[in-house]
């Protein structure tokens, strides 16, 4: 394969239901969530979040920046991990810890920098805790010649200043939240100097920044219909690799915090099940953490799409904004809600969840950086988990099943993770 599709897939037209569509919170009228949303973001991504359009074109600057970052990037397969486990089953896996920043989340970020630039925006803001979405963006920033200013959870400014240093040196500004430079912050910093911030206080503070200044927009990496459409190269490209080898997946695994790079890799799969019935045997796993249990533990209902409620509401699988997860290290699977299309579908019982601990998933990152010789991020290690699981039951039952996942990312800059943990 040498080239990435250049279109995305759009699954809302082939759901099976129509999508619940957003809503405004009834029990205040301070401002409507869903009229605000022109000032917070570029006018193409905000059609693409309404599209009932199946297929987007991928502009062509996307498509080189995608060629960039090494699109498409590898289906690799497994095979001294089948070994170690003595299952009959094949393992293969896509490789998105490939790209500059580490995950699949440069795939969305280049697309919102890309249209944000063409709209003459000057500049992308957004929050960030660990870091993954904030150096995802400034990567894609500094690809489209367009400022980023990255408000990051104070704990994590002083706890992860590796992802940090890496937003600044592709040219961000980068905040420690609460920071003095809006109302939200500065007020929070007058009660409490070394307030350690929160995911919603960087969101307040990145919502207010854009609502106050002209050519600011703010950037999301998650849970949006449009960020969800533009992670679907990652499933276009799988099917195409799979094609390419003769391949049927029988069993599709991968990580949810918002539910992106799941949906992406997956929607395509289950888009053409939906039409016209292919696929219809295969297995839709997605997997998320025992610390943040929405799709498990949670209700169907409108919550907002972010922990500030600046957003409007959405009918989603959540735990609720206001829940407050353990302190775990998959940061990346903290939030409180699966985007809303995958919910649909987990509602619709098209897709099987799964919920692992912390101690479970750093074991298979465990064996498979042993085995493979791959450092897992710990988001990835739960789809990992869940592999492992299914290739052990193909074993039992010898059963050649073929097992793909998506490989979220890398976590070579979470390795302070596995030494807290490692024996
Ligand atoms: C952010 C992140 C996730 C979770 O986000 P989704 O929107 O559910 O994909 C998973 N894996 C990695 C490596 C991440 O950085």
């Amino acid at each position: 394969m040498h080239d990435p599709p250049n279109y995305w897939y759009n699954i809302v037209p082939d759901l099976p239901r129509p999508l619940p569509p957003p809503r405004d919170p009834e029990d205040d009228y301070i401002f409507s969530r869903i009229e605000i949303l022109p000032k917070l973001f570029p006018s193409e991504l905000l059609d693409q979040e309404f599209t009932a359009e199946r297929y987007v074109q991928i502009p062509a600057e996307v498509l080189d920046s995608y060629r960039r970052i090494g699109r498409p990037t590898p289906l690799a397969r497994a095979v001294r991990l089948e070994r170690f486990l003595d299952t009959p089953a094949k393992i293969y896996f896509k490789r998105e810890d490939l790209s500059p920043a580490g995950s699949h989340k440069v795939n969305t970020a280049l697309a919102q920098a890309y249209y944000a630039k063409k709209e003459n925006i000057q500049m992308l803001t957004t929050e960030t805790s660990a870091g993954q979405w904030g150096s995802a963006l400034a990567y894609a920033c500094a690809m489209f010649n367009i400022k980023c200013l990255v408000f990051m959870t104070r704990s994590s400014y002083l706890q992860k200043p590796y992802r940090k240093t890496l937003m600044k040196l592709y040219g961000a500004e980068v905040l420690p939240s609460p920071s003095d430079c809006t109302d939200v912050g500065r007020n929070l910093l007058k009660e409490r100097p070394e307030h350690p911030g929160s995911l919603g206080i960087a969101i307040s503070e990145a919502v207010e920044t854009c609502m106050k200044n002209e050519g600011v927009k703010y950037a999301i990496g998650s849970v949006m219909n449009f960020v969800l459409l533009h992670q679907t190269v990652i499933g276009l490209e799988t099917m195409k690799q799979l094609e390419e080898i003769g391949e049927k997946p029988d069993i599709m695994v991968g990580c949810v915090g918002g539910g992106s790079n799941f949906a992406g890799f997956i929607f395509p799969f289950v888009g053409k099940r939906l039409r016209d019935g292919e696929f219809k045997d295969t297995r839709f796993i997605g997997v998320e953490s025992k610390a943040s249990p929405k799709m498990t533990e949670g209700k169907y209902v409108y919550e907002h799409g972010d922990t500030a409620g600046y957003l409007p509401m959405l009918k989603m699988y959540t735990v609720g904004r206001n829940y407050v997860p353990p302190p775990i290290h998959a940061a990346g699977l903290r939030y409180h809600a699966v985007a809303p299309t995958l919910s649909l579908l987990i509602r619709e019982g098209l897709i099987e969840t799964a919920a692992y601990t912390q101690e479970e998933v750093l074991d298979a990152a465990r064996t498979f950086a042993r085995v493979e010789g791959i450092i897992p991020a710990p988001e990835t290690s739960h789809a990992i988990k869940q592999v492992i699981i299914e290739a052990q039951q193909c074993r039992r039952r010898n059963l050649q099943k073929t097992i793909v996942f998506c490989f979220s990312g890398h976590g070579l800059l979470d390795l302070s993770i596995f030494e807290e943990h490692t024996e």
